[in-house]
């Protein structure tokens, strides 16, 4: 798959694997956390001119298919990316990626005094699919996401 933009090509394309484009500029580190820890090849690109965002990051990981908690992971970070499965240079599959309305055990409480910092409770939290506001089923502590995409559990 051929990634161009107006200045022209940024990452060398991936001939399987997974793309994940259209992510807001800066939380190309927070996904990176998510699926860095596999033993793939993953390429980066920071700030990239987009007509649509006025800049993007991109993520390129070469033959490793996501799994679904790793993209509900990145549907909390960047509701609005676009994935792709690539098998043999082409595009195989879109997935379109959707905030979830609750998760759990996915977010770490910002609440040092939460119960669920305090004890081996499970984190539950429900997302506004508005504002992209996550609050606390138990403190009810109010996370925007820029809080809790850098707080999600890996
Ligand atoms: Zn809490």
């Amino acid at each position: 798959m051929v990634k161009k933009t107006e200045r022209g090509l940024y990452i060398k394309p991936i001939a399987k694997g997974t793309t994940i484009d259209h992510l807001p500029a800066g939380s190309a580190f927070k996904i990176l956390r998510i699926v860095g820890k596999a033993d793939s090849t993953i390429t980066v690109a920071i700030r990239v001119p987009s007509r649509k965002l006025g800049v993007k990051d991109l993520v390129f990981i070469e033959n490793k298919i996501l799994s679904d908690e790793e993209l509900e992971k990145i549907a909390l970070i960047a509701p609005n990316a676009t994935v792709n499965i690539i098998e043999n240079n082409e595009v195989k599959q879109k997935i379109r990626l959707s905030a979830p309305k609750e998760a759990h055990n996915i977010i770490v409480c910002i609440n040092p005094n939460c119960i669920t910092n305090r004890e081996n409770v499970p984190s539950r939290f429900y997302i506004d699919i508005k504002t992209g506001k996550a609050k606390c089923h138990y403190c009810e502590r109010i996370m925007s996401r820029e809080e809790y995409s850098s707080r999600i559990r890996v």
